[in-house]
């Protein structure tokens, strides 16, 4: 692709995304939603202000909400997050302490789910090998790797497509990185059906998935590059007011005591007066100019107070939910149960396009 090209795509995307985010409000029923994450490690901050809250806003907007714990997407670049069980545990306790409600949203694991990535080889069958090496997320996540390339990590994209299709979810929340994998996903879609026909003429056996483009900006860690599990640079869901306040008076500031937000010539100043703001439900020019000339040390006198107080009831939550794994497994139990109906279902309807229902 061109640059102008991409521009213009990505245009597209921004444009479409901004109009279905002022439909779910009127038509939220007219939505499937596929969303998730790897358990590379516990969740922090920057899930619960970037990806956790949108969740429950969906899921109480009444949007029908999928939520995959991608275990199987560990082992394409990872091997050293300790055992993936607990790690798989510690994210759904963060989604229920965040208020993800199990009778709404349907939380499941890849590995739980057979016929999910059963789909993984008729849409493989759909890629080029020129294609699959050409994404630029792919290439890009390999760089961050820094490991040679393994084939589940080349054909991850495609694997995506069958997480998105498997419940023919349309909507897919999603930064701007992330697009090439949903483009990928239309095309299989869309290339499933011109090559194996459909299972009842003029009706697609896949949707057509949308991006919805996460709005807020990017969190940064202690270290002031983008907070992120892998990095050690975090401040977790699950620790203690004690361990959040330690962690961020390591945070990296700057030497001037006028606080302003200035995103791009004082990014960590900014971060701290964005998630203040996050925090109080207020704007970061209000919190800057309230901090005005009390430096550092006020600024983050204030993030500490405000996250520590703003977490206080997804801790609590927290810890009473990690006293009764019985629960816990149960709702395992059933969000596998659930995907696995849907699953068997959609592989159905492949084997029937595809003549091979015995
Ligand atoms: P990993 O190290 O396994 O890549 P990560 O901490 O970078 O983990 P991801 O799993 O890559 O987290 O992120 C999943 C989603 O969570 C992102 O698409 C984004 O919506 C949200 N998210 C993660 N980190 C941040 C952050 N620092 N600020 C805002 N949102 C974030
Ligand atoms: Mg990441």
């Amino acid at each position: 692709m061109t640059q102008a090209h991409e521009q213009s795509s990505l245009e597209r995307t921004i444009t479409r995304s901004n109009q279905i985010n002022a439909e779910l409000e009127k038509d939220p029923q007219a939505y499937r939603v596929l969303t998730g994450d790897r358990p590379t490690g516990n969740l922090h901050i920057g899930h619960y202000f970037g990806s956790l809250a949108n969740r429950v806003r969906l899921q109480e907007l009444g949007v029908d909400t999928c939520i995959l714990i991608a275990d199987y997407q560990v082992i394409t670049d990872r091997d050293g997050v300790g055992p993936i069980k607990d790690r798989v545990y510690s994210l759904l306790v963060d989604y229920l302490a965040a208020g993800i409600d199990p009778a709404k949203s349907m939380i499941f694991i890849h590995s739980a789910i057979p016929a999910l990535n059963q789909l993984m080889l008729p849409f493989l069958s759909l890629v080029s090998d020129a294609e699959l090496r050409r994404n630029p997320t792919v290439k890009s996540e390999l760089e961050d790797a820094g490991i040679p390339m393994s084939g589940l990590m080349l054909t991850y994209p495609v694997h995506q497509a069958a997480d998105i299709l498997f419940c023919k979810a349309n909507l897919v929340p999603v930064g701007k990185d992330q697009i090439p994998h949903i483009e990928m996903c239309r095309v299989i879609a869309r290339r499933f059906d011109e090559r194996y026909g459909r299972a009842e003429p003029g009706k697609p056996v896949f949707p057509q998935a949308d991006a919805l483009l996460t709005s807020g900006a990017l969190i940064l860690g202690t270290d002031g590059t983008k907070m992120s599990k892998s990095k050690g640079n975090v401040i977790e869901l699950g620790m203690s007011a004690d361990e959040t306040t330690q962690t961020l008076k390591k945070a990296v500031t700057d030497s001037d005591r006028h606080i302003t937000y200035d995103p791009i010539n004082r990014p960590e100043v900014a971060n701290l007066v964005a998630l203040a703001a996050l925090c109080l439900d207020s704007t970061p020019e209000a919190i800057a100019e309230q901090i005005g000339d009390g430096g550092a040390g006020k600024l983050k006198a204030l993030v500490t107070e405000a996250l520590n107080e703003r977490l206080r009831g997804h801790r609590e939550a927290r810890l009473e939910l990690v006293k009764d794994q019985g629960y816990l497994e149960s709702v395992l139990r059933e969000g596998n149960q659930r995907a696995c109906a849907i699953a068997e279902k959609t592989l159905d309807e492949v084997r029937a396009a595809m003549s091979m229902a015995y």
